[in-house]
């Protein structure tokens, strides 16, 4: 489903596109035909009706009153043809001259659609035209403007108006039929000239642009629609799928809680005696359990933040004891890589701050698991520093660093980079995405600091402005179980 989002938007912008360089090449393609003011003028009226959006029966009205309005030709009739209905003809537009002769000669001008197979019964020569895509001329409107008219009103309608010739031409745009102009003279069809021929053309350009430019103003709307109805259902789709991740994640997240504490009481022999064979297995159970708890975490609070839910729950903590208590929970983490791990805190205690202390763990926790994950040998250091403006917090490591191109997209969601995925496959791209959130959230700024090969250091400055005083109302609140590991 999400491909059709970007594909639907280029379809309309290029539809767009068209619209535009149509309108562009059509004016120059008419300016090029016109060789006397009167026909410039006629166009350029013409023109601007199709640059101003106005609806195509408007243009046409206006192309069949500038037709009788010039002095060359009498009349004329705009029809549009409908391919879906097997090649219908419509009247869109009649010049105002043959409209009162018709109403004057009878009841005629009642049926504006007409079918191919009317058309033929009828045998109108504008089947003809349109039939063979080619300029068609004759002299006697009944053969031509039925069953527009009856035979007797087109005879009338002929001698009141006096038409000698008739001449219709084909709406061609780009090979696709869109429809007809008919056009009558008050001479003989021998008589017409080439300036006659070549506005006639250009009428007809004109309506074959309006035309094809509301064809494609249709299909724009119509893409528009299935955008709207994709994008909705898009947003239903992806409501259920963060409902489904959040209910899921809550509901392993208890049982491995309860895992957790269970094999911390083993391991604490609260149970009797646990063998040598047995610690390191239990060790590894716990680990493996808390890495879960961490990606359950990450995937409730990635899950919180789309639906909008995410706040902080603010209280007084003390970040020392934070860091040095998240460190000595991933410290066999490291010892089992060999990995040593050091803490470095302010000479000087930073004191009470306001701030969400399971975040901020969750935070940290993310910084040292990838620190680990992501060195294969070396140490791995957090400093923990204050000044009377801020506090900062770093974790650095000796790892695999990330790649200088990549790094601008480490707080995406999802984004692993590619030397990360080879050394470690498993991997959410969540932890980096939700820490940015949360120190966002707390008014501080993420660090980064990598070097490929090198190593990395990650970590967050927080001002203390924001640090100082509790939220009142978010004081109030209970401290989230969610984030209970
Ligand atoms: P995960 O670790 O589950 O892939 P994260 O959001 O925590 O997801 O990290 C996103 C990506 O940032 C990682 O996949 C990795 O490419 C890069 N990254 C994060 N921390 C480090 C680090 N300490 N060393 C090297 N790369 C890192």
């Amino acid at each position: 489903m999400n491909y059709l989002i970007p594909i639907l938007t280029f379809l309309a912008g290029s539809l767009l596109a068209t619209v535009c360089y149509r309108r562009l090449m059509a004016r120059q393609a008419v300016r090029k035909s016109a060789t006397d003011s009167e026909r410039l003028e006629v166009l350029r009226q013409i023109d601007q009706m199709i640059l101003s959006n106005v609806s195509l029966e408007e243009i046409a009205e206006r192309i069949t009153a500038v037709i009788s309005d010039t002095t060359s030709i009498l009349g004329g009739v705009v029809r549009t043809v409908d391919q879906r209905t097997a090649g219908s003809l419509t009247v869109l537009a009649v010049s105002p001259n043959f409209q009162a002769a018709s109403e004057a000669a009878g009841p005629g001008l009642v049926q504006k659609t007409a079918t191919a197979a009317e058309m033929a019964l009828a045998r109108s020569r504008i089947t003809q035209a349109v039939n063979e895509r080619r300029v068609v001329t004759g002299e006697q409107l009944r053969d031509f403007e039925c069953p527009l008219l009856s035979p007797d009103e087109a005879d009338t309608v002929q001698k009141t108006l006096g038409i000698r010739s008739i001449v219709v031409y084909p709406i061609v745009v780009e090979n696709r039929l869109s429809g007809a102009v008919s056009f009558f003279f008050t001479k003989p069809a021998a008589k017409l000239t080439k300036e006659d021929h070549s506005l006639m053309q250009s009428l007809t350009d004109e309506a074959g642009i309006a035309m094809e430019n509301t064809r494609l103003l249709c299909q724009l709307e119509d893409m528009n629609t299935r955008l709207e109805e994709a994008n909705m259902h898009l947003q239903t789709l992806d409501a259920t799928k963060d409902e489904f991740i959040s209910i899921t994640s809550h509901q392993l997240r208890s049982p491995l809680t309860a895992i957790k504490g269970y094999l911390s009481m083993l391991l604490d022999r609260d149970f009797g005696p646990v063998s040598r064979a047995q610690a390191p297995v239990l060790r590894q159970i716990e680990q493996s359990t808390s890495e879960m708890i961490n990606v359950l975490n990450d995937l409730l609070s990635v899950s919180k933040i789309n639906a909008e839910h995410f706040e902080l729950t603010r209280a007084p903590a003390n970040l020392e004891d934070i860091v040095t208590s998240v460190v000595s929970e991933m410290k066999p983490l490291a010892q089992e890589k060999s990995l040593t791990i050091k803490v470095v805190l302010p000479s000087q205690p930073i004191g009470v701050v306001y701030i969400d202390p399971l975040r901020i763990r969750q935070v940290l926790i993310n910084f040292i698991d990838n620190a680990v994950k992501y060195t294969p040998k070396g140490s791995i250091e957090v400093h923990l520093s204050a000044t009377s403006k801020e506090i900062t917090c770093e974790v650095k490591d000796q790892g695999i660093g990330i790649p200088k191109r990549e790094q601008s997209q480490m707080f995406t969601k999802f984004y692993r980079a590619l030397n990360a995925r080879k050394l470690v496959t498993l991997g959410t791209g969540l932890g980096l995405f939700v820490a940015k959130r949360v120190i966002e959230d707390h008014h501080g700024k993420v660090i980064v600091k990598s070097v490929e090969g090198k190593g990395s250091t990650f970590g967050f400055t927080l001002p203390r402005a924001a640090l100082s005083q509790p939220d009142s109302l978010e004081a109030q609140r209970e401290p989230l179980a969610v984030m209970e590991v």
